[in-house]
């Protein structure tokens, strides 16, 4: 495999502190180093002059659909825009079909990747047997195969015997439980927030509370069993809070927030437009204030994007009918940028470290970091370059975003994966 120089670039890696004007050496697949590397002569140079040098992206929250529901998207479309995005790891939901609940679906997850040869995809596997609710599923076969943690996403696990286990068993392997938070009987036939502009427009709400409670159980049961909850896409002001406590009192949680839960709000839905229609649901604007409280005070350590691929004719029914979900993939590193970076919110190592070593904490994979030795996923961005964007030029099978048309700052220039450049808009 050759070696590629990526030239003058600022190399920003938040697991070693590292932020300055470098060269960045990879070598059969590997991070060589950064500076000078006497006696090496690259066969490739990349002159990143005015762009940053990150970690490759991770994205820990992603739906790939296969297998089961090819026609919203496959692990080759999903991991191709992953790469246009500038992501170089995605995990990926066992909410497929079916689910992801056995050795050999993680496997075969895996299989399909390494044959796509986009990206690196690390699987999630269920918690419950078929996603149904009733037993665990065999975690420990599912960890054998390949997946690096767990969840029922899309759906809580309702049993809170159940979530007391798998955090029992997690912690055996020292592997997250990833929590979908919700109450069902409190967001039943639910389309968007509950609140002042749901009455308005005489829409069914799903209450803040419906969240918070479960955070609240789940943030409980990893202080008694002593495992690992990971709380997905975090939606509310109270939700935020009880994170904030329970980090505080020591307890083994982390938060995650999606770009979508800041930048939106339910007076979205006034548009009545299904691209506003996702599980949590867009809250208000103190919500989303409070998201972004919690990104800056490091309460809400992970970035990323649930991209949840529908095919048109299922999102464009009513918006009662219509699923829930957005596309991500490719949104991700702009939207941040125009709404983290640009506002002052965050700095650039602190809005990197959550989407590459914090989420690779989450998950115990050995990505995230330009450490010498570790895998060369490497994302080259330019901080700058201002850009519309446009579905019709996605990589997804699926065109399900709100953001058609939004003018954003910044986009992935190059992304390379294992040492070699997936994807380039350098000349
Ligand atoms: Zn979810
Ligand atoms: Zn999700």
């Amino acid at each position: 495999m050759p070696t590629l120089l990526l030239r003058n670039g600022r190399v920003i890696d938040p697991a070693q502190d590292l932020d300055r004007v470098a060269d960045l050496w990879l070598k059969d697949g590997t991070v060589l180093g950064v500076g000078p590397q006497p006696g090496v002569t690259p066969d490739r140079t990349l002159d990143c002059t005015g762009l940053i040098v990150s970690p490759g992206l991770i994205d820990m929250h992603v739906h790939l659909r296969e297998p089961g529901r090819e026609e919203d998207e496959t692990i080759a479309t999903g991991t191709a825009a992953a790469v246009a995005g500038g992501v170089t790891s995605v995990a990926c939901m066992p909410n497929t079909e079916p689910p992801l609940d056995s050795r050999d679906a993680a496997e075969f997850v895996i299989q399909q990747a390494r044959r796509a040869g986009h990206c690196n995809v690390f699987p999630i596997g269920t918690v419950t047997k078929d996603r149904e609710g009733k037993e665990l599923a065999e975690l420990g076969g599912l960890a054998e195969g390949g997946a690096v943690a767990f969840t029922d996403d899309g759906s809580p696990v309702y049993s809170a015997e159940i979530m007391r286990r798998a955090l029992e068993y997690c912690k055996m392997f020292d592997r997250a439980v990833l929590v979908h938070a919700e109450i069902l009987e409190l967001t039943q036939g639910g389309v968007m927030n509950e609140g002042f502009v749901s009455m308005q427009l005489g829409l069914r709400g799903m209450p803040a509370v419906a969240e918070d409670i479960m955070i609240a159980r789940d943030i409980m049961l990893a202080e008694l069993t002593g495992g690992k909850v990971h709380i997905l896409h975090v939606s509310t002001a109270g939700g935020v809070d009880l994170i904030r406590r329970g980090i505080a009192k020591g307890i083994r949680v982390t938060g995650e927030a999606c770009p979508h839960h800041f930048i939106l709000t339910d007076e979205s839905l006034r548009t009545f437009d299904s691209n506003y229609k996702m599980s949590p649901p867009l809250r208000t604007q103190a919500d989303a204030d409070a998201i972004l409280a919690g990104l800056k005070d490091g309460t809400l350590s992970v970035l990323a994007t649930d991209h949840a691929p529908h095919a048109p004719e299922k999102k464009e029914r009513e918006l009662d009918q219509a699923p829930n979900g957005i596309l991500g993939l490719e949104t991700f590193l702009p939207l941040c940028v125009t709404h983290l970076i640009e506002p002052g919110h965050l700095t650039w190592p602190q809005m990197l470290a959550k989407m590459t070593v914090n989420p690779a904490a989450v998950l115990g994979i050995d990505r995230g970091t330009l450490k010498p030795g570790r895998p060369a996923d490497v994302t080259v961005i330019d901080p700058k370059v201002r850009w519309t964007i446009d579905r019709n030029e996605s990589k997804s099978k699926s065109r399900n975003t709100p953001f058609h048309g939004a003018a954003v700052v910044g986009r992935a220039a190059a992304t390379i994966v294992g040492g070699e450049v997936k994807m380039t808009r350098l000349g």
